[in-house]
């Protein structure tokens, strides 16, 4: 705690190293099976006393005012809702004034958003001392967002429902990564979107059939590194590479470059590209660095924790 009270807290991106897509439900989710991985590129959340609430942002994706990377600082945010809804559950005034570093592009596929509803969420249960549980925080965060869970919990994790139905999944080691950061975020939505328009035209499988986790979740656990590169797999890649047809250049300059594999991360843009270890994963995103196909790439490593004070 610093002398005037406030509390910070961090919560880290996820990849998905399995995206299974079901078929459009009733309720307008799909449902999902997919295996994340929270890796080491964090957010912060700041929580002071406030009069009411309000909200600043600073970092990446903070300049845009337009497009699906503009970071809101009102309502909309997801950091915001978090808020309300935490004192309502705790039956004590919204009143904290909000600060968030991100570092985290925004409609990067890399759940930022929902790090920061994490991160936001530890943050005011400390400033305002409300005690929440463990289970009340993982409620309140599923009411947020499907990825808000996973960014509490951090780790890896089986993710089943709409992915906010945790099962903690066993990583043998560190694994390393080099995430490849479009110009341009992507609306999720607008993917899922696609997913359904190319289905719906026959254009890929239906999705009822949901591809099985076992072989990541092996690969994760005990395998090479070679074996979890054969193993990532996501039914959103296809429709965010119909959106983003620069994305299949990108894939290609990953594996080119030296990745064991490649694999778009939630609904994109972002490229998650699987190195042997730390010192191949720096060699890959220098060459990557001067392909020119990305805006930036960051060395990452995973599994790290979810969304704690710091
Ligand atoms: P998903 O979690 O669905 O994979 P994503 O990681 O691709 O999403 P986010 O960075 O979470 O994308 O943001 C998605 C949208 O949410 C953005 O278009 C933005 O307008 C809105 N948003 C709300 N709160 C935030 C936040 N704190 N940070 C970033 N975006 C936010």
């Amino acid at each position: 705690m610093t002398a005037d009270g406030a509390r910070t807290a961090r919560a880290p991106a996820k990849i998905n190293a399995h995206l299974a897509v079901g078929p459009l439900r009733a309720d307008g989710f799909h449902e999902l099976r997919t295996v994340y991985l929270a890796v080491s590129l964090f957010d912060t959340v700041t929580a002071r006393q406030g009069d009411g609430l309000s909200l600043a942002v600073s970092g990446e994706g903070a300049g845009a005012a337009t497009g699906a990377d503009a970071v809101p600082t009102d309502r909309r945010n997801l950091v915001w809702r978090a808020a309300e809804l935490l004192a309502e559950h705790a039956g004590v005034p919204a009143d904290a004034h909000l600060e968030i570093t991100k570092t985290i592009p925004a409609a990067a596929g890399l759940a930022g958003g929902s790090a920061d509803a994490a991160a936001a969420l530890v943050a005011l249960d400390a400033l305002w001392g409300t005690r929440a549980d463990r289970a009340d925080l993982l409620e309140l965060a599923a009411r947020l967002g499907s990825d808000v869970p996973f960014s509490l919990l951090g780790g890896v994790a089986l993710g089943t429902g709409r992915g906010e139905q945790l099962a903690p999944v066993l990583a043998g080691r560190a694994w390393h990564w080099v995430l490849g950061i479009a110009g341009q975020g992507l609306s999720t939505p607008s993917v899922y979107a696609e997913l359904d328009r190319l289905r719906a035209a026959g254009l890929l499988p239906d999705g009822e059939e949901l591809l099985p986790a076992e072989p990541v979740i092996g690969a994760l656990r005990s395998g090479p590194a070679s074996g979890l590169a054969t193993a990532l797999a996501n039914d959103l890649q296809a429709p965010a590479l119909a959106l983003r047809p620069e994305l299949r250049r990108a894939l290609g300059a990953a594996t080119s470059a030296g990745a064991l594999g490649a694999v778009v991360s939630g609904s994109g843009p972002t490229v998650a590209a699987l190195a042997e270890d730390e010192t191949a994963a720096v060699r890959l995103a220098a060459s990557l660095a001067g392909e020119g196909v990305f805006r930036t790439v960051r060395v990452v490593t995973g599994p790290v924790p979810g969304a704690r004070l710091v």
